[in-house]
Parts: structure tokens; C-alpha cells; sequence
């Protein structure tokens, strides 16, 4: 995730009053702070959104939480997860062992979560290999894997999954909710729409202050900033009153917001094709340098390799970028200058 220069918003008060939802906040590390998990009460039940990462402070703080709101574990029905990143589907597992509930998400998000945690999953090694390939140095290289792996803690155990469907109503907390799927940030990702409200719970999809990271990784999608842009331009058409986010505070300014992440993404895609264009030649690792400078640690690093990944290979399906090879890294080349014919 980025942190963006956007602008502050003071959330219209009334709106997010009337509409308010109980939200619990579960610690992360910098820069994301927090994680929102949403509780909805009906009469079939409690259901929560997206539970956070498994840590033993995020279970402390969940059983002082649940002490405080008066839910037990029989109580929950259902876990419902916007996506399968750790921070939000990590506790999802542990939830279902203590209460039974069903956990939710979307086909495609299971789909990626296997990918990543599945008892097959080969990320360890090809993430590192991709990044090879563009340029990053062994010395990060061996320290991937390491920290690839130290996620699988946060997500187990891994949860028994049934499935929600794009665009078909599906009922929480005593409102049927429209489930509305987009990709780039991570792929399935599911934002809930309550039409007659102007409530959206959009998960990752659009955050305020910080900008989604948008990630290429091996095996999952091949254009993720493509779809990303498609996202936002699918969502920009409800008619939210209130956005609440996986991160930070809800708000009211969802449009605009919408607005300052498409124009974020197109500047970066003009500066990565100038940098290209002023240069010979580059690699990825050289342009998430030149995007993020080279203070970062390993897991920032690593989202930035993969946000950089996604703007080339975009700017490649623009046809403003061509590859080519050298000292077996591939190199990113402006259209004008490439050597490739
Ligand atoms: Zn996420
Ligand atoms: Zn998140």
C-alpha cells in the first residue's frame, strides 16, 4: 500500500451517524494501522467482516471485543470476507473452529487464497523467481521466502469456504446486500452494496488516504492494473453515502476518492513511460526504485516490486512499453527507443 498525498475529507458527520455500523479495530503494523471488521446482528445471527490477521494480540483483542458487545461464539453464524489477504481473512479459521459459523468469500478469492496458503502453494519460490527475472538482487531474494512463509501463521488454520456469487443478493444482518466483485488489488475481492442505505462495505477496493496496492504476482492475473481501473469504474456507479473501508475511517467522499486513485494510477503510468523514454532501458527493480527509493524493508519492497510490475505490464498492453532482455533480466523499454523490432 501507498500512502497518496490525496487530501483529508471531513466525512459528512450526519450521514455516517444514521448509518453507522459496529466496527471493531484489530492492530496492524504501519502504514496500515488498523484493520475494520464490521459486525452485523440479524436474526439468523451475528455475522463479521473480515476478522483480521491471526496473532495473539488480534485474539486478545477479539475476546475483549466480543466481552464488550455481548457475543458469545455460539452467536456467530458467518465470517465474510471482502478478500483473502492475511490482515483480513487470517482469524477467519479460528473463528469457525470456536463457533461453527460458515466463512464466505468469493470463488475466485478461494481460488487465490490456495494459491498462496494452499498446501500446494509454490509462492515462496515463484515470487522470487519472477522478481529475479526483473531485476531485484539475491541479497533481497533470500529474504523473501523467509518472510513469504512467516505469513502462514496468520492464516491458520485455514477455514472450510462457502461461496458468495457476484451481483446476487445475499442477505447479512437483516439486509440483502448486492456483492459486487473486482480485481487488481486482490483478485475476487467482493464490496457489499445496500442500495436503499448508500452503505458500501468496500473492503481493500477503495481505501481513504492510502492507495490499494495494485500487485502482479505468478499465476494469478496477468493484467491486475487493468482490472483495478475496471473496478473502480464498476463501483463508481453506485450511489454511496457512506464507504466503509478495511482501513482507516469510513467516508463519504467515494466518487472523488475513485477519482483521485484512477488519476494516481495514470500519472504513475506517465512518469514510469517518462522514465523509460529518458533512460535506455530498465528493469522492474530499477523503477521501483526510482517509484518507492530504496529505504523500504522487505515486505514494502515487496509490495512495491509487484505494484511496479503491474504499471510495466500495463503500459506493455498500451503498447507504450516493449520488453527485451538483458544480463537475463528483462528490460522495459519505451516504444520509441526499443531495440526491439
Ligand atoms: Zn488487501
Ligand atoms: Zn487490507
Amino acid at each position: 500500500m501507498n500512502k497518496d498525498q490525496g487530501q483529508e475529507h471531513t466525512p459528512a458527520i450526519d450521514d455516517i451517524k444514521e448509518h453507522q455500523l459496529p466496527q471493531v479495530k484489530i492492530t496492524l503494523a504501519n502504514p496500515l494501522r488498523w484493520v475494520n471488521s464490521y459486525i452485523l446482528r440479524g436474526e439468523d445471527g451475528v455475522t463479521i467482516i473480515d476478522p483480521g490477521p491471526r496473532t495473539d494480540s488480534s485474539e486478545q483483542e477479539w475476546m475483549n471485543a466480543l466481552e464488550k458487545l455481548a457475543i458469545r461464539f455460539d452467536d456467530i453464524a458467518s465470517i465474510v470476507l471482502t478478500h483473502h489477504h492475511p490482515d483480513h481473512y487470517g482469524l477467519a479459521g479460528w473463528f469457525q473452529e470456536r463457533s461453527g459459523c460458515q466463512v464466505w468469500m468469493s470463488a475466485r478469492a478461494h481460488q487465490e487464497a490456495e494459491l498462496m496458503w494452499g498446501e500446494s502453494s509454490s509462492m515462496d519460490a515463484d515470487l522470487p523467481d519472477l522478481f529475479r527475472r526483473h531485476g531485484m538482487p539475491e541479497v533481497w531474494l533470500q529474504r523473501l521466502s523467509e518472510h513469504l512463509n512467516s505469513f502462514f501463521p496468520q492464516v491458520t488454520p485455514q477455514p472450510a469456504i462457502s461461496i458468495i456469487h457476484d451481483d446476487l443478493p445475499f442477505r447479512m444482518g437483516n439486509r440483502i446486500w448486492l456483492p459486487v466483485q473486482t480485481a487488481g488489488h486482490a483478485p475476487g475481492h467482493l464490496s457489499f452494496y445496500h442500495a436503499d442505505s448508500g452503505v458500501l462495505l468496500c473492503g481493500d477496493a477503495v481505501l481513504p488516504q492510502i492507495s490499494p496496492n495494485v500487485s502482479l504476482l505468478p499465476g494469478s492475473d496477468s493484467d491486475p492494473l487493468a482490472l483495478f481501473l475496471a473496478g473502480l469504474s464498476r463501483l463508481r456507479e453506485l450511489d454511496v453515502r457512506v464507504a466503509y473501508p478495511g482501513h482507516r475511517h469510513p467516508f463519504t467522499h467515494f466518487r472523488d476518492r475513485i477519482d483521485a486513485l484512477l488519476l494516481h494510477h495514470e500519472e504513475r503510468l506517465h512518469d514510469i513511460a517518462g522514465m523509460l523514454q529518458l533512460t535506455g532501458g530498465l528493469n522492474a527493480f530499477e523503477v521501483c526504485l526510482a517509484l518507492f527509493g530504496d529505504k523500504l524493508g522487505i515486505h514494502q519492497l515487496r509490495f512495491a516490486m509487484c505494484e511496479a510490475l503491474a504499471h510495466l505490464v500495463e503500459l506493455v498492453d498500451r503498447g507504450l512499453a516493449e520488453l527485451g532482455e538483458n544480463d537475463n533480466a528483462t528490460l522495459y523499454f519505451s516504444v520509441r527507443q526499443s531495440p526491439v523490432s
